[in-house]
């Protein structure tokens, strides 16, 4: 369903053990996809963990996929599971795999006593059925849907971290600095909250993952942490704010986390929350392992502030702002295609057999994240490290702030 062997795009352990989430985009629909460890119907011990795993993976989702083996047949197991399934109210549709070699509905016999209203028949390993199976079960794009993030006015800033690094005391932080005006919520979308507010004269829109404003009651601040909710907190913004906990330091989650928003190539604002109270030797100590982890983001801005105490926030709205210019900016092609000759003859592009790697001209392909579409002949043969030079000379002379430039390479030969 993702097209790669390799889009599960992140495995948290400890926190989502057995379960991975990839993207998919079937005909520029895009879904996420969640892969569970599995149930046995029965579970006790390590399989009642897998278990719970993925019942909170049934809980996150829209669509359920229950997948059952077209060769080993009904099991009691799967009855009791299409049992559990149907009375969490979810829409759940059967799915039959390992359908090659046999007669499909011979297959799937079996199955129909578990009483699904819908059943798909696939041979994953075969990729057979899947692109009609997608077909189905994704509703039709509806006018405009595609951008519902659209409505929210200003620059959209998302505010994601894994449980208790600080999100919604930065929230509440962010919103309580200076005198804001935060206007009439117009709902929610999904889980995270969408808080429109005006801060000097600028108009913003928080994507709230922690959910602060809903909390009930002060009991209620153990979030369920939902990735779900962050991937798309991440898409719905022009900036991410990414908020790390000084005393835990950079830990594996945060780099996944930093992964998601590279690769959904957002702009990115790096908070490393409760510097307060720390020591000097302590806080050198994180500083140098920032410095050291975070070497590839060079181009992104790193904030060590006090969500409880407010210092370092105000600050990081002139990187917010900086953030959401490169995003958005627009260059002229004839400005793009200057740079990029510049950069051809301060370095040429190597030779591939015998003939010289031709780059010509070059234009902007898109905003958020800004595309450089660069045209030339054999450019699929261009190194890895010739691209990195063409993006950090595009990036330091377009003056490009915590976010990442795509490059797209077109041959005319
Ligand atoms: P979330 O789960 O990411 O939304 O985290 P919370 O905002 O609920 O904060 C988790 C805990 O960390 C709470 O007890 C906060 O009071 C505390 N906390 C948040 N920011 C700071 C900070 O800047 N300094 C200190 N010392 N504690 C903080």
């Amino acid at each position: 369903m993702t097209r790669s062997r390799d889009a599960l795009v992140a495995d948290f352990p400890g926190l989502t053990r057995d379960r991975k989430y990839g993207e998919g985009n079937y005909e520029g629909q895009r879904f996420i996809v969640i892969d569970t460890g599995g149930l046995t119907g029965d579970e006790v011990g390590l399989d009642a963990e897998m278990a719970r795993q993925s019942m909170q993976a049934v809980e996150e989702a829209d669509i359920v996929l229950f997948l059952v083996d077209g060769r080993a047949g009904l099991t009691a197991g799967d009855e009791m599971i299409a049992d559990h399934l149907r009375r969490s109210g979810k829409q759940a549709h059967l799915v039959v795999n390992k359908t090659d070699g046999q007669d499909p509905d011979v297959a799937a016999a079996d199955f129909y006593s578990l009483g699904f209203d819908s059943t798909y028949l696939i041979a994953a390993s075969h990729n057979r059925g899947i692109r009609s199976m997608l077909e189905e079960l994704l509703p039709n794009p509806e006018e405009g849907e595609e951008d519902s993030a659209e409505r929210y006015p200003g620059i959209r800033i998302g505010v994601v971290g894994r449980p208790n690094v600080g999100k919604s005391t930065l929230v509440n932080r962010m919103l309580g600095e200076d005198r804001v005006v935060v206007y009439d919520m117009p709902g929610t979308t999904r889980d995270s909250v969408y808080i429109p507010y005006e801060r000097q004269g600028t108009q913003y829109t928080l994507i709230d993952t922690a959910g602060v404003r809903r909390r009930k009651n002060v009991r209620e601040t153990v979030e369920k942490f939902s990735i779900i909710k962050t991937l798309q907190a991440i898409d719905d913004a022009h900036v991410v704010i990414l908020v790390i906990d000084a005393r835990e330091g950079l830990v594996d989650q945060d780099l996944h986390l930093i992964g998601f928003v590279l690769d959904a190539g957002r702009s990115l604002v790096i908070a490393v929350n409760k510097w307060d109270g720390m020591d000097p030797e302590e806080r050198s100590r994180v500083k140098e392992q920032v410095r050291r982890r975070l070497d590839f983001l060079d181009y992104a801005d790193k904030h060590y502030i006090s969500a409880l105490h407010g210092s370092g926030v105000g600050v990081m709205y002139e990187s917010v702002e900086a953030c959401y210019e490169s995003a958005m900016a627009k260059w002229p092609t004839n400005r793009l295609t200057a740079i990029l000759q510049d950069a051809v003859v301060q370095h040429q592009p190597p030779m591939v057999h015998g003939r010289r790697i031709k780059l010509r001209y070059a234009h902007q392909g898109g905003s958020n994240p800004p595309v450089i579409v660069v045209h030339g002949n054999q450019t699929e043969a261009l190194p890895g490290a010739y691209k990195r030079y063409l993006e950090n000379t595009f990036r330091k002379i377009l003056k490009v702030n915590g976010s990442p430039i795509r490059f797209e390479f077109r041959s005319s030969e």
